[in-house]
């Protein structure tokens, strides 16, 4: 593409495009970066640049850009039949074989699947199913949600009401009833003089408390992303997970896994859940799913909650027209074999993964890194004032975005939430792959630092 080709294109997004998740304003003036093509782990953007992408688009292309084996499966689904519905006792063969498939994979009893065509629109269905799983068992006054401040469920009404950032709260008069929130898990601000795994006891006994201070009578579900990623990939400690499924058990409350990132290998195990040593009921499903190659969403529930949707739910109310899509299915189906075939989820797990550890926790010694935390495929650096001190820049926010644009110089792809820098790479990265992420990231930092001291 030429010069003036991609300057006409910006201008033409300027004026037609609104973008989520962008000042647009801003964006119009800056020009927004126009990607034209994607190899393994590189991208190339309208102006020539090569790009290491570490992060994977937007957490999803798991196996990588420019595998054809998915646009074969896709022209030929849609050859052979391109589109028919789940609804009025119909469906298709993919569609079957993909709910089969996620039910072999998903741990414990996660045998029932119900799709859509995102993150969000899963979340939607859980908060709808769950409420009438209740409902229909003589218990509509046990409808609420309890999620976490800083989660991340997606931006639907219901999505973002699940989740607990403000900021999207404030947009549309959010949340909507009957959804509670507790304090995240991030021991590196809020865990003061407690180990790691004393401070996951603490951080998990707050929905305790919560479930209490509403009436476990009242509460419906918890759910929670098992690494919250959006914010700033928080990682709890080991201790935290297994403390808040005993808490759920006992109280009768429901847990929700919204595996939406960690699903699919991101954590060296196919889901979160695996990583952490927990069994939810329900759990939500994207991105990963189709590695970013076709939406496709799923809800999954246990065999405990599905038997009562199916035997005392009577007609269920709900449903999208694309659910369980048989073109989006089939491209699910060949990621999910690419991914079994080529063994990523172990080898990440046994090779890769462990080696971009060790490398990331070099990356942590930098003089502007507080702390380099990654569990599997999954990152964040914590950019910070004073290593020596667990807390944020006074003005928070005002050095992660100057130190991507610093990495993007470098021909590389992080996030930047706050001034936490985000990893969240293709499973198929090298190691030669990553040593290229580190140096690039050093580079990074260092003309963060010398811009600070400036
Ligand atoms: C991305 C995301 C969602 C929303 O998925 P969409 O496909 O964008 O609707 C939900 N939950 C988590 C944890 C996510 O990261």
């Amino acid at each position: 593409m030429t010069t003036l080709d991609t300057r006409h294109l910006q201008q033409l997004d300027a004026a037609h495009h609104l973008h989520p998740f962008n000042d647009n304003a801003a964006l119009a003036k800056r020009g927004t970066r126009i990607l034209t093509r994607g190899e393994g782990c590189y991208v190339w953007d309208a102006d020539g640049n090569q790009l290491l992408d570490a992060f994977a688009g937007l957490w999803c292309v798991n196996i990588g850009y420019g595998r054809k084996e998915l646009g074969v499966a896709a022209a030929r689904q849609m050859e052979t039949l391109a589109y028919y519905n789940s609804f009025f006792q119909c469906t298709t063969e993919p569609t079957i074989a993909l709910a089969a498939k996620l039910a072999e994979l998903a741990p414990g009893d996660l045998n029932h699947a119900f799709f859509t065509n995102s993150g969000s629109e899963a979340n939607d269905t859980i908060l709808r199913l769950v409420r009438h799983f209740w409902a229909v068992q003589d218990q509509p006054r046990k409808n609420i949600f309890i999620g976490r401040h800083d989660g991340y469920h997606g931006t639907t009404m219901a999505g973002a009401s699940l989740g607990g950032m403000k900021g999207m709260h404030q947009q549309g008069g959010l949340p909507i009833p009957d959804i509670h929130h507790i304090d995240p898990p991030f021991w590196f601000i809020d865990g003061g003089d407690l180990s790691p795994d004393e401070y996951g006891l603490v951080a998990a006994r707050r929905l305790e408390d919560k479930i209490l201070e509403l009436g476990p009578e009242r509460v419906a579900a918890f759910i929670g992303e098992p690494i919250m990623g959006a914010i700033g990939v928080y990682i709890p400690p080991m201790t935290y997970w297994p403390e808040i499924e005993r808490i759920c058990r006992k109280y009768d409350v429901l847990l929700v896994a919204d595996e939406v990132i960690c699903g699919f290998g991101r954590t060296g195990e196919w889901f979160g859940s695996q990583y952490f040593g927990f069994q939810p009921d329900v759990m939500t499903i994207a991105k990963g799913i189709t590695s970013g190659y076709i939406p496709l969403g799923a809800a999954m529930f246990n065999d405990r909650v599905a038997w009562v949707l199916k035997e005392q739910g009577g007609e269920l109310a709900h449903g999208c027209t694309y659910s369980g899509h048989p073109v989006c299915a089939a491209v699910a189906l060949e990621n999910i074999r690419i991914m079994q075939d080529e063994k990523l989820v172990e080898t990440c797990r046994h090779d890769t993964a462990p080696y971009l550890a060790e490398r990331w926790a070099q990356l942590g010694e930098h003089k502007l890194v507080g702390e380099a935390r990654i569990a599997g495929m999954m990152g964040a650096l914590e950019l910070v004032p004073d290593k020596r001190q667990r807390r944020f820049f006074r003005e928070r926010g005002s050095v992660g975005g100057v130190c991507r644009d610093h990495a993007l110089a470098q021909g590389l792809i992080l996030r930047a939430t706050w001034d936490a820098m985000l990893l969240s790479p293709p499973l198929i990265i090298s190691r030669e792959q990553i040593d290229m992420l580190f140096a690039r990231t050093w580079k990074a930092l260092d003309a963060t630092a010398a811009g600070l001291a400036a």
